[in-house]
């Protein structure tokens, strides 16, 4: 049976024209842009589903926000109304403005661990990994198994193995271990959401090695959504209540507001009750992002992030949200397309091992589907597989993926229902020609984060 639509509980009010090239132009435009996503124009794209990071549609109440924002260097009243609501939904006392997730990772980290010390998650986002190293510690993924089968529907594929975690602090030693962070949803595992019960466990484990619990927090209303959904006890509670219970059993938070709290730009810093933390952190934010009361944003910013907050919370909304991915799984699955399920927060992640079996990892089945998405209809997704994995640091060799996905990752209010079956009809009609795609090979590649800038060519 179909997946029905949820339909979209708001009007548009301001449009902004978006141009369909045609087939030969855009078979060109690729191939000028060395088959990488990263290179092509923005206005040569129709429906753009890179990242759902900052690439959200902001509402009214936040324009609005926009022209009351308070400019003030110094205690801002956009400031205060920022705190207020952190400190509302988070139950934290100490709510820290910076101006976007990593900046976050980068006042806190330093603080927390350092050479020597290991930091585990359930699994790290990328920049969030590169902070920890950039400490000098090492950063360790220990998530459940079934995240690692895009074939299994299990409910909170995002979770921590406690089993793991806990041999994993006795056997690196506690002291070793600077910070436990918990991500919620799971990006790099496809969006996939953490059960309460997960956090808690995880929270007791921490508490019982006296190590510091950070949440991730980037995805935290889907996540709470996932919960209300999926777990026993939660369909009768509010979004909001799920998510101030999620956060008591933390420490601290992290998070890139340019997912859900539905900005363009902005990240915050969340303590619950650490003084001595709260003073470190403060200095590192004046050293890096600007006043305490901006934190590398401006008032308008600010007074935007604060209505965001609470509108990620609303549950019609993430109902139509997390719905539209829904219905674009339910639609592959009619078609017997394969992808990371069920599916997650804030994206498709398409199983291109799946629909291209012909192309070895090492000709790249991910990137190969992005680019016949392109030029199907003008769709810029991205690959995460072995084309962004990239090669082994000591032996130069190309890594092996466990995963090869093209990620249509969905930005907030921004694409309607006709939008998401052009996404379908053209996973359909290249799986309709699937046998006769060919692989790539990469021409240049740069030595560190290759697939932001590689150049590449298709195997003939
Ligand atoms: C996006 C993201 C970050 C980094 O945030 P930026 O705002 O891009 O700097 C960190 N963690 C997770 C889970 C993310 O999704």
């Amino acid at each position: 049976m179909s997946v029905k639509y949820v339909p979209e509980p708001f009007r548009i009010k301001m449009v902004e024209t978006i141009k369909m090239l045609t087939r030969e132009e855009r078979i060109q435009k690729i191939a000028e842009a060395k088959y990488n996503m990263f290179n092509l124009k923005g206005e040569d794209v129709y429906i753009d589903l890179l990242t759902d990071s900052g690439t959200n549609a902001m509402s009214q109440e936040q324009w609005a926000g926009v022209m009351r924002g308070d400019e003030a260097y110094a205690g801002s009243s956009s400031y205060f109304k920022l705190v207020a609501a952190g400190q509302d939904i988070f139950g934290y006392e100490y709510i820290q403005p910076v101006h976007q997730g990593r900046a976050a990772e980068k006042v806190m980290f330093e603080l927390l661990m350092g050479k020597g010390q290991y930091s585990i998650s359930n699994t790290f986002f990328d920049t969030t990994r590169a902070h920890v190293e950039a400490t000098g510690a090492r950063a360790i993924d220990c998530v459940v198994a079934e995240a690692k089968d895009p074939s299994i529907r299990a409910p909170f594929k995002g979770n921590m193995d406690v089993v793991k975690l806990e041999s994993l602090i006795n056997e690196y030693g506690v002291d070793k271990i600077g910070l436990v962070v918990m991500t919620i949803t799971n990006n790099s595992a496809g969006g996939q959401p953490v059960s309460m019960e997960n956090v808690r466990k995880t929270a007791e484990i921490c508490k019982k090695y006296g190590i510091k619990l950070c949440i991730d927090a980037a995805r935290y209303a889907e996540n709470a959504f996932f919960v209300k959904q999926r777990e026993e006890g939660y369909a009768d509670v509010s979004i909001k209540d799920i998510v101030k219970e999620m956060f008591g059993f933390a420490d601290m938070f992290t998070m890139s507001a340019k997912k859900d709290t539905i900005v363009n730009m902005g990240g915050l810093i969340g303590i619950k009750d650490d003084k001595e933390l709260v003073t470190l952190c403060k200095a590192r934010t004046i050293l890096f992002e600007g006043f305490i009361s901006y934190g590398g944003l401006s008032g308008r910013d600010l007074e935007s992030l604060a209505i965001g907050l609470y509108e990620g919370l609303n549950e019609d909304y993430l109902k139509y949200r997390i719905g539209q991915m829904e219905y674009l799984a339910g639609r592959l699955d009619e078609a017997g397309i394969a992808y990371q399920a069920p599916v997650g927060g804030h994206g498709v992640f398409v199983d291109a091992k799946a629909l291209l079996p012909q192309i070895p990892y090492y000709e790249f089945p991910g990137q190969a589907l992005a680019i016949e998405l392109y030029i199907e209809a003008g769709i810029r997704t991205c690959d995460i597989g072995s084309y962004m994995l990239g090669n082994d640091p000591d032996t130069l060799e190309q890594l092996h993926s466990e995963f090869e996905f093209t990620r249509f990752a969905i930005p907030r209010r921004v694409y309607t229902q006709s939008h998401i079956d052009i996404m379908a009809d053209a996973l359909i009609a290249i799986k309709e020609r699937s046998s006769s795609i060919k692989g790539y090979k990469i021409t240049w590649e740069p030595p560190v984060l290759r697939h932001f800038q590689a150049s590449l060519a298709p195997i003939e």
